[in-house]
């Protein structure tokens, strides 16, 4: 790599592979790398969108499809643990968000649980204020979350106002029903202000339904601490459980009594096998469920949860930060910005302040039809992050696998595919 082929930039590379080399050094979180399948070949910058395979996941698998279906088959439903899978593997995903147990369930995907969510909301608020007949919804959401957005709007009988959700504040009021906010921007990075957002919502009355998609397993979430009322958050980003692992639903514990799921499915209900002709909602979090779990995505997501033992989200978020600051020093110093090379520019769009940014960097490329030639070679030269239109190049940080080393490697990439270098 360093062929000292590299011109102007040359000098500031050999500082940042040293540095990197210092930093991974020092990295307390440097030893959970091995737990992770990764090529040498390859810098992985995606896992903010399928998080790469831990390695018991392999194992799991192939234990729960020889042993516990190939030769227990139905037994497996109590002998293997299957039927209470998603409370159990709920209870591992709650302490990375911040909430005691008895609040998380693993069901189905991030999509419907935005639809229990949001929907769960409405009821509840309306129990105490009929009136109330608004959902404010993040204007820049991600786009399953509007949609599904409309669709509870039309089921409740609501109306829907996109917003920016520093406007939260100022728009929520005795109309609204609950608050719909994506914790971390899918696009730009940027985080919320979920303490702020949370207790602007509840002082108008309304509920707070927070997506963590792009921040549970990247940075404290503290649900519980700051009154999150809902909140749902995908399991193959962050926490590494593979494709379409089922998601989470936190329901706070003072509002399980209350909560009126609109998909009351007989996994949800107080007695499934009494196989009764009327609902009676289960108490706790099992009240979240629908139908039967998908045991097998589930395992691979229990074993994947398993390379979090002992590590603190505090440690995790210090060096999501350093790595993502490192990331941005690199492409300050080896991306040429202006005529030289091919012309094309970038610019973060992630801020710059650390309380508003989560565990990824996007950098708008100027002009934006470059971003897709860009990424696509970038990918070629062994550099994986992704596009999203207009013209963001998108580089995730997964600080469980993610070295300063690959941070270098991927910002002097980038130098050289912007600098025109071969
Ligand atoms: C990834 C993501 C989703 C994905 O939803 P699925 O139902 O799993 O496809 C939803 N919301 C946000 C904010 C996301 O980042």
């Amino acid at each position: 790599m360093s062929d000292g082929t590299l011109g102007p930039e040359g000098a500031a590379l050999s500082d940042g592979a040293q540095e990197a080399l210092q930093l991974d050094a020092a990295d307390p979180l440097a030893h959970l790398r091995e737990l992770f399948v990764l090529d040498p070949g390859t810098v992985y910058l995606d896992g903010n969108s399928l998080g790469a395979l831990p390695k018991a996941v392999e194992g799991r698998l192939a234990d729960v499809v020889s042993r516990e279906w190939g030769q227990l088959r139905i037994r497996s439903w109590e002998e293997s643990g299957w039927w209470t899978m998603p409370e159990r593997v709920g209870e591992r995903v709650a302490p990375l968000i911040g909430a005691g147990p008895g609040q998380v369930v693993v069901s189905d995907s991030t999509s419907v649980n935005i639809l229990k969510a949001l929907i769960g909301a409405v009821r509840l608020a309306r129990r105490d204020a009929p009136a109330r007949g608004e959902l404010l919804v993040d204007e820049a959401t991600f786009p399953t979350d509007g949609y599904i957005a409309e669709s509870a709007a039309r089921l409740t009988g609501c109306t829907v106002r996109a917003l920016a959700p520093e406007q939260v504040p100022g728009a929520v009021g005795p109309r609204t029903a609950a608050v719909l906010l994506n914790h971390v921007d899918y696009r730009t990075g940027a985080l919320r202000d979920l303490p702020a957002l949370t207790a602007a919502a509840h002082d108008a009355g309304a509920l707070a339904v927070w997506d963590l998609c792009h921040s549970a397993g990247a940075l404290p979430v503290e649900a519980d601490a700051h009154g999150v009322d809902f909140a749902v958050g995908c399991t193959y980003k962050f926490l590494n459980g593979g494709p379409g692992a089922p998601a989470f639903l936190y329901v706070r514990s003072g509002l399980q009594e209350r909560f009126d799921s609109p998909l009351p499915g007989w996994n949800s209900h107080a007695d499934p096998f009494a196989m009764a002709p009327d609902y009676r909602p289960a108490a706790g979090a099992a009240r979240g469920r629908v139908g039967t779990p998908d045991i097998l995505s589930m395992a691979a997501l229990e074993a994947a949860l398993a390379v979090w033992e002992g590590v603190r989200i505090e440690d995790v978020r210090a060096k999501s930060l350093a790595l993502t600051d490192f990331f941005l020093r690199c492409v300050a110093a080896y991306v040429p910005n202006g005529p030289a090379g091919t012309g094309v520019s970038v610019r973060s769009l992630t801020p710059a302040e650390h309380a508003l940014r989560g565990s990824q960097i996007a950098l708008l490329c100027d002009p934006a039809e470059q971003a897709e030639p860009v990424m696509k070679e970038l990918i070629a030269r062994g550099v994986v992050g992704d596009f999203r239109r207009p013209g963001v190049l998108r580089f995730g940080f997964t600080p469980l696998y993610t070295s300063f080393q690959d941070v270098e490697r991927a910002a002097r990439v980038l130098g050289e595919v912007i600098g025109g270098a071969r």
